[in-house]
């Protein structure tokens, strides 16, 4: 069983009033029918009082729009100090009196941690209230030490920008594609993941003290960059860190429910934190997901591919449809009336065949996720223009999605039915940690000259990387490298980027190319080329286009070749 994730306002239904009754009922219930609980510690949601208590709470967009205190999720910043106070208190309360009850399983430490909106309706920016400025700050201060520093990264000679002291600074509210600094744009990305990862750290140091014996962790989704946290770096010290999937309701194939497992699993691999599956699609979607009916068999599919994939423990999404509130109706494994379904006798049958333990092999191929690159081709492409009849756009997919359809191609050259692919980040390129046959490197825009000589390193000792247009020419602040990376790894001289309909195109020439008559020379390349380069024991190969994506968009030609060379 799973609940109380968003039962602050049961638990403490007056401000510092705390009401226990309703929640000893169901945990001594649980108790009694031999159930386990994985207890939500309710920090999701603040109560409809902590807005009428702390008046100024709200949280604010780049253009001072307000987010509402009740009704959409999450309705608090999680940069407030008042929120994070109280929550602390709950915290304290609810794990002392839980600690040691037979029942309890483990403890979830919030609900899907994101600034708000959690959805696609508006492509608004938080938070930018006070708090998160005064947060922002700080950040950047432990970060950069002096404002000098500051000053030197976000570029502020340019367009009279220059922060004279930290009270100068100010969260980035042109935000997107405007014309902000986009070197202070990805530290606001940056500072916003550090932000969640520190609060959701916090609690769980919290609770430690509290209760050793009970394993702490988190859930969360897969989103656009602007909407999650950068989640390769959320698990490292939780117990377990839950994905929460709804493939009927995000009409995903086989392929697209493998890539979201491998993409989870890959985020707690080499951390201490279990790939839980927190939120399984267990009944017919609601709002804002297809609404396509779930039979039951199909659950079959889900769980088996899951496990297949890595995780080591499942929850369906929800036992019974609320009878109230905005999820009416959905995701139920039984019926409003409690009568069981078909999709019951398949999880029934299904918990007595899935005993064993499933171990994952590493994969010798792997797909890079890189954050920066992900956030600057954003900022720099602009968010989805509207077109008629539908919610994706012509350029969209070049800023958004970019990366994410481009992992997405990657992903479909590598597909094989039931063997799961690695991930790699940006982390594992700081470490070195790159024990992988080949790598399939999408969006590589933003490299930092660490990353890149640890994966030429890896090259060199019998790495095979393929990768795209824009390889390393900005580094990991988004400065343009004089010279892109690309020129020393692939031997090529570059002189610029266009974007074309079909994604991004780099003027290029070759060392040998006998018109360029040497190193200097403008780009004598004008059409789409595969460039391979041995280097030590290994290759390293290069497209000068938007490789991934056209593999994704239905490319043929590309996605045979990639195939080939990924064997
Ligand atoms: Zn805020």
């Amino acid at each position: 069983m799973r609940f109380g994730e968003m039962a602050w306002d049961w638990l403490e239904p007056e401000p510092g009033k705390f009401n226990f009754a309703e929640f000893d009922y169901a945990m001594a219930l649980c108790k009694k029918h031999g159930l386990k609980v994985l207890l939500g510690i309710p920090t999701s949601q603040v109560p409809p009082w902590f807005h009428r208590k702390f008046p100024e709470s709200q949280p604010v967009a780049q253009d001072g729009t307000l987010y509402p205190e009740f009704g959409p999720r999450p309705n608090i910043c999680k940069d407030n100090v008042h929120y994070r106070k109280l929550a602390e208190r709950l915290a304290k309360k609810m794990v002392s009196r839980y600690k040691n009850h037979p029942a309890l399983h483990s403890w979830q430490l919030d609900n899907e941690p994101v600034y708000p909106p959690l959805d696609h309706t508006t492509m608004n920016d938080f938070c930018h209230c006070e708090h998160s400025r005064l947060a922002f700050v700080a950040w950047a201060k432990n970060k950069y030490g002096s404002i000098k520093k500051v000053n030197e990264i976000w570029g502020t000679k340019f367009w009279t920008n220059h922060l004279s002291s930290w009270e100068d600074i100010r969260t980035p509210k042109a935000g997107f594609w405007e014309a902000v600094s986009p070197h202070t744009f990805l530290d606001w990305f940056r500072f916003k993941t550090d932000s969640i990862k520190s609060w959701i750290e916090n609690l769980a140091a919290i609770v430690r003290k509290i209760d050793k014996k009970h394993p702490v962790g988190t859930n969360g989704f897969i989103g656009i960059c602007t909407r999650v946290p950068d989640h390769s770096l959320i698990p490292k010290n939780l117990d377990w860190y839950g994905l929460d999937v709804y493939p009927r309701g995000g009409k995903m194939d086989e392929r697209q429910l493998a890539f979201t497992l491998d993409l989870w699993r890959s985020f707690t691999r080499g951390t201490r934190a279990e790939f839980h599956i927190t939120e399984m699609q267990g009944g017919q979607n609601v709002r804002w997901g297809f609404p396509g009916y779930v039979e039951g068999p199909e659950i079959k599919e889900w769980t088996e591919l899951a496990f297949k994939y890595g995780a080591r423990a499942l929850l369906y999404h929800n036992w019974r449809p609320p009878l109230f509130g905005a999820e009416t109706g959905g995701f139920g494994i039984l019926t409003a009336a409690g009568r069981p379904t078909r999709r019951l006798e398949v999880i029934r049958k299904l918990s007595r065949n899935l005993r064993s333990t499933f171990h994952v092999p590493r994969s010798k191929i792997a797909i890079a996720y890189l954050r920066g690159s992900e956030i600057e081709a954003y900022q720099e492409q602009g968010p989805p223009r509207p077109m008629a009849g539908q919610w994706e756009t012509a350029r969209g997919d070049i800023g958004i999605m970019y990366s994410l359809l481009s992992m997405s191609g990657a992903y479909k050259a590598v597909y094989k039915k039931g063997q799961p692919i690695d991930f790699v980040f940006e982390r594992d390129l700081n470490s070195g940690q790159l024990p992988y046959r080949v790598i399939l490197m999408p969006n590589p825009y933003l490299l930092s000259l660490k990353q890149y000589e640890n994966l030429k390193k890896w090259i060199k000792a019998g790495g095979t990387l393929i990768t795209e247009a824009r390889f390393g020419v900005k580094d990991e602040h988004g400065h343009l490298y004089p010279n892109p990376l690309m020129e020393d790894l692939f031997g090529v001289t570059y002189e610029y980027t266009v974007l074309k309909p079909e994604g991004f195109f780099d003027g290029v020439a070759t060392f040998r190319s006998p018109k360029s008559g040497g190193l200097k020379t403008a780009p004598a390349i004008k059409t789409k080329q595969f460039i391979t380069r041995k280097i030590g024991k290994g290759k390293a190969r290069y497209a000068n286009f938007s490789l991934f994506l056209e593999m994704h968009n239905g490319n043929k030609k590309w996605l045979e070749l990639v195939r080939g060379h990924s064997k």
